[in-house]
């Protein structure tokens, strides 16, 4: 039987990125399960929709195709229509985009079944919003990542300024509270720990401190 943990907590946790490292370390897959609604984001964007054009969003979805891969180096990507959009996912407008496609129940039952294939046949760590609590409810290992806005806002905003892009603190602060609302308050799949979920706070935490403290708690449940 294949093993699952759960990784859940609100944007800018640091759930991707210690996620990554702790699926590297015990030999998992890592499964970014946000670049799937954010590549749904993508495909609505680029056909001018906005948060309001539900219909026209969920007609879109048969007209799509959503995948993750890997590339020649070995990295993980996800793919729109064959096309590697992985770093067109991370804008700001594309953060805001999947918020709103992913409180679509069309979307998120589009989702559903392509998550738990990649959690049946592999060994995962999938992070996310609802893994816990609706894609995986009978994993191992359930995790509710969280830390303090201003400090989630503060990395988001390292992360861009390292890749170059032209963003405020502020703005991304604001970001944050806003879709931390929108994803806790939605009607499906809102965002909140499994009763069994392990919460864990990195306010303050370095990343290798996180990770090792994930790490603890894995390995002693494993
Ligand atoms: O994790 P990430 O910030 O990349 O996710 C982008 C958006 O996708 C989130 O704000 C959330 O609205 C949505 N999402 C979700 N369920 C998941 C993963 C992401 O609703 N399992």
């Amino acid at each position: 039987m294949s093993i699952a943990i759960a990784i859940d907590g609100p944007a800018g946790a640091g759930k991707s990125t210690i996620a990554r490292l702790a699926a590297k370390e015990l030999g998992y897959i890592y499964v970014d399960t946000g670049a799937l609604y954010r590549t749904i984001g993508l495909a609505a964007f680029r056909r001018d929709l906005t948060a309001d054009d539900k219909e026209q969003i969920i007609a879109m979805l048969p007209e799509i195709k959503v995948e993750l891969a890997f590339n020649e180096r070995q990295e993980k990507i996800v793919l729109l229509d064959g096309e590697d959009v992985s770093g067109l996912i991370r804008t700001p407008e594309i953060s805001m985009m999947a918020s709103a496609v992913s409180a679509i129940p069309e979307v998120r039952a589009y989702l559903l079944d392509l998550q738990r294939d990649m959690a049946h046949t592999n060994n995962v760590i999938m992070d996310g919003r609802d893994i816990g609590t609706v894609v995986l409810p009978d994993a191992q290992i359930k995790i509710f990542l969280s830390a303090s806005p201003e400090c989630r806002a503060r990395r988001r905003y390292d992360e861009l300024i390292e890749k170059g892009m032209d963003v405020k603190y502020e703005d991304i602060l604001s970001d944050v509270i806003e879709r931390d609302y929108a994803d806790s308050h939605r009607d499906i799949a809102p965002l909140k720990p499994a009763d069994d979920a392990i919460s864990v706070d990195t306010s303050g935490e370095d990343l290798e401190t996180s990770v090792n403290k994930l790490l603890g708690i894995m390995r002693d449940k494993l």
